[in-house]
């Protein structure tokens, strides 16, 4: 069976991976000349640093699986260490080795309404993990009982604005009036987790996957291949794409978009625009993240990352890693930031914006700037759609009706983490090769 898997984000690499597993031969078209998507790496300085996917939780069982295969690389911790400006006042949330007392300072900033809301949906995570996803059993029905209120209307204020904002704008790049309870249990999963980075980041992990797939004809990986249309062809599907300057077309039993929603919408348009139609209704926010290398130390160890409030553009800065106290991650999401800061805004003058807001906080100012890397993705960060369920349900229906042998995989199925995009790969796979005859 030859199969195409359309985008080489996590998700691409993902399906990749389930796939080879299978007697089955793959092609993984990428637009990009690199793979990894918003995942992706670049080079600062003399190392790889990565842009979205850095953070891997205890939980990402289905990432460290994948990571295992591919060699083991060895994670670092990086904890949580991190403070939160509120109202002015700097709230140190969370410090390691001090549960009892992070729990106290949880409870007090999101208050008891709060606590009671939030706390039945933490529970059913915790017994079990399977439902911290989109549209799982527990959320779906929630979501048909809630999404008519957005979270900010289903929670007390100070939840909202100490807890959940915080989580929404990191998460899903949105407001809590822009996000939905019954999607918040991809979100709780997250926060509840701990987390750890790869030591030598995404870059190497995946370049190490694609050179370990060797049987010939398994896995062939084209890059810089933009699928332009997807076409029904009698029993197969045929893609057109542009490499090159050049329009080629190819037939595949079966193909799988991994894709984020607005990207398979435009494919779609031709052959089942109800479903390109449904698609856009999944709301994208875009996220600017610069990574600045100084030349002295920016955060003291016990206090490596700060939350900002919804009145300024920078949501949060942090050291990159616990060993790079020099290097300042800054993200940029929110209402704020969508105001301050598009894709036609010079690098150098968003990470001024950023030093300006952390200098009074940490070693910025005197502290020169070595080097630095910066991207807007100006659809970075998935936050779904009310009855998010129903509406996968209503566009995975049209896409078979129009083009059955085509699935869809991608940050919003299951949610937008690293994890998430790997369950949804695993599934889709599972549904393609139980689909053979
Ligand atoms: C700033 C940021 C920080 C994040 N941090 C974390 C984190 O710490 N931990 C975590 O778990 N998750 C994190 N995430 C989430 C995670 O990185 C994303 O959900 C995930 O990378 C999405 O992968 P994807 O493959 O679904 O989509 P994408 O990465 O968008 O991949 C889609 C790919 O398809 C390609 N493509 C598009 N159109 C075509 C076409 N027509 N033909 C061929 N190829 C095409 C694109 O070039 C792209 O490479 C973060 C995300 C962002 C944006």
């Amino acid at each position: 069976m030859r199969i195409a898997v359309i985008g080489g984000g996590i998700s691409g690499i993902a399906s990749a991976f389930y796939l080879t597993r299978h007697n089955v031969s793959v092609d993984l078209f990428e637009s990009d000349e690199q793979l990894g998507g918003r995942a992706g790496s670049e080079k600062m300085l003399d190392r790889w640093v990565d842009f979205g996917g850095k953070n891997i939780g205890r939980q990402y069982k289905r990432f460290r699986e994948f990571a295992k295969s591919c060699g083991n690389p060895d994670f670092e911790y990086f904890g949580i260490n991190t403070s939160q400006l509120i109202n002015g006042r700097i709230v140190s949330l969370n410090r390691d080795g001090a549960k009892f007392y992070n729990l106290l300072k949880l409870i007090k900033l999101c208050g008891i309404p709060g606590v009671v809301k939030l706390y039945p949906h933490i529970k059913a995570i915790l017994d079990d993990r399977t439902q911290g996803v989109l549209c799982s059993d527990y959320f779906s029905k929630l979501s048909e009982r809630l999404d008519h209120v957005t979270l900010a209307e289903y929670l007390n204020k100070p939840c909202v604005n100490n807890i959940i904002r915080p989580i929404t704008i990191r998460m899903n790049g949105a407001e809590p009036e822009e996000c939905y309870p019954g999607n918040f249990g991809s979100n709780l999963a997250l926060a509840v987790d701990s987390y750890e980075q790869l030591i030598t980041g995404m870059y190497e992990l995946v370049n190490t996957f694609i050179s370990s797939v060797t049987e010939p004809g398994k896995l062939r990986v084209l890059k810089g291949h933009r699928v332009t249309a997807i076409r029904k062809d009698q029993n197969t599907i045929r893609l057109e794409y542009r490499h090159q300057d050049l329009t080629e077309t190819n037939s595949y039993d079966r193909v799988i978009s991994a894709l984020p929603a607005h990207n398979l919408a435009s494919l779609l348009e031709e052959q089942t625009p109800v479903a390109a139609r449904l698609l856009r209704k999944i709301r994208y926010y875009p996220v600017g993240i610069a990574i600045v290398k100084y030349r002295n130390e920016v955060f003291p160890k016990e206090r490596r990352a700060m939350i900002f409030d919804r009145n300024t553009a920078l949501s949060n800065a942090g050291a990159y890693g616990l060993n790079d106290l020099d290097i300042v991650r800054y993200t940029f999401s929110g209402k704020t930031a969508r105001k301050d800061i598009s894709e036609n805004s010079a690098p150098e003058k968003v990470i001024g914006f950023g030093e300006k807001i952390t200098a009074p906080y940490f070693n910025i100012i005197d502290n020169p700037r070595e080097a630095f890397v910066y991207r807007y993705f100006s659809k970075g960060l998935c936050a779904y759609a009310s009855k998010h369920h129903l509406l996968l349900e209503s566009i995975d229906e049209h896409i078979s009706k129009h083009l059955p042998g085509l699935t869809a995989t991608g940050d919003y199925r299951r949610g937008a983490s690293i994890e998430a995009c790997f369950r949804a790969a695993s599934e889709c796979v599972d549904n393609v090769i139980g689909d053979q005859p």
